[in-house]
């Protein structure tokens, strides 16, 4: 025990989570991101990246970032606003904006600055944001942080949304949603949501990066659904699918000239390195004309699907409906989740094992990769089945 009181609290409520199975460690890997990795000294077959096209070690990717490194150099200097705005980075945000069918875009440093850019941007004190419960960590900060008011309705609940809308007298209004939920695999009604935008005169902000790259041919969950309007403000990560970092938000021209000139995590930090701008138009060449990628994902996802559908009907565990690159595993509870999650290892194969507080339930989450070869989806399946078995049997 140290002399200091808080010092001993923050050590008494690690050791509390400790009990309770959900402390945190972290693993060191010695390899880049991959369908294998070097975990702890030991190749493993890796399901828990968000690297679903295989893009974070692409050979043309890693070349563009080379070379941007030896045309302009390795940090920006300075802000945006300031003298750290660059060409290749202008040009990307026009190109995502075309790709997007947006009139404009405009690149941040991190999905998550780009949630905390958008919202507190958009609204104050009288406006009120809509959002679902189960949005991820950085919509709900960014939310709290705008001093509106925050409705949050029950998953995808389209009705209790319409309710919090009519019951709502806010100056503006702001429905925000993740479009693919990070920890469930599912897709958020956007249509329903957009419908109820134009009813009651509110904007749609849509997270979608968990969509951008995999649905609609790589444009992500808008593209997929047919949704077009100047109602949605969009944002994409580029550290998942794309493979590299960072965020783009594409909307209508004024909303983004809004964002430059109001945005404070957009405003107040030094740009990107240009590089990752490069690196980044690269990944957009790979996602616009390599099909074939995203249709190894697509069928690894169907693979996966179908397995559980006729082999593991009665496993002590429930598959949740997703039919995008998250599937999660729900299981009985926090120990079991990191056992499965051990037993899995100790077969070579890393799955993450999610629980309390960033989900309500523990499971398993299962991220395929179109890195992933259908041997190393097959393996896995019997993997998984081979530990649920055991660990039934005690
Ligand atoms: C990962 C994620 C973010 C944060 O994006 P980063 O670029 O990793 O900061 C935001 N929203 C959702 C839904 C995410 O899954």
């Amino acid at each position: 025990m140290s002399e200091s009181p808080f010092l001993n609290q923050l050590a008494t409520e690690l050791s509390e989570r400790e009990s309770k199975s959900l402390y945190r460690r972290r693993r060191v890997l010695d390899s880049p991101q991959g369908a294998r990795v070097m975990c702890n000294g030991c190749e493993v077959l890796n399901f828990c990246s968000n690297d679903y096209l295989g893009l974070a070690n692409h050979p043309s990717v890693v070349a563009a970032a080379q070379q941007g490194a030896a045309e302009w150099g390795v940090g920006s200097g300075a802000a945006h606003l300031v003298a750290g705005h660059f060409t290749p980075q202008h040009t990307l945000e026009e190109r995502f904006a075309a790709f997007s069918g947006k009139p404009a875009a405009i690149l941040l440093s991190t999905g998550f600055m780009a949630n905390l850019a958008v919202i507190p941007a958009l609204l104050g004190r009288g406006d009120a944001v809509f959002a679902d419960k189960l949005n991820h960590a950085s919509l709900n900060d960014a939310c709290q942080l705008a001093r509106a008011d925050f409705k949050r309705f029950a998953h995808n609940d389209v009705a209790q949304l319409e309710r919090l809308l009519a019951q709502s007298d806010a100056k503006r209004k702001l429905i925000a949603v993740d479009a693919v939920f990070s920890m469930d695999g599912d897709i958020a009604p956007l249509a329903q949501y957009l419908a109820l935008a134009e009813q009651y005169d509110a904007l749609l902000y849509i997270d979608d990066a968990h969509g951008f790259g995999v649905l609609g041919e790589g444009r992500g969950t808008l593209a997929e659904l047919g949704l077009d309007s100047p109602r949605i403000i969009y944002m994409a990560t580029l550290g998942k699918a794309a493979g590299v970092a960072g965020a783009y938000i594409a909307a209508e021209q004024v909303v983004i000239d809004y964002l430059i000139n109001t945005a404070r995590s957009y405003i107040y930090t030094t740009a990107a390195p240009p590089l990752l701008a490069c690196a980044l138009h690269a990944s957009l060449d790979v996602i616009e004309h390599d099909k074939a990628r995203r249709e190894r994902l697509l069928s690894h996802i169907r693979y996966f699907k179908q397995f559980f559908a006729t082999e593991l009907v009665d496993a002590p565990c429930e598959l949740l409906p997703s039919d995008t690159a998250i599937q999660p595993l729900i299981v009985k509870d926090n120990a079991t989740a990191v056992a499965l999650s051990q037993a899995l290892l100790d077969a070579g194969l890393l799955v993450a094992a999610i629980r309390p507080p960033t989900v309500a339930t523990p499971r398993l989450r299962v991220t395929l990769s179109a890195a992933h070869s259908d041997d190393d989806v097959k393996l896995l399946c019997r993997e998984i089945k081979r530990v649920l078995m055991a660990a039934e049997q005690g």
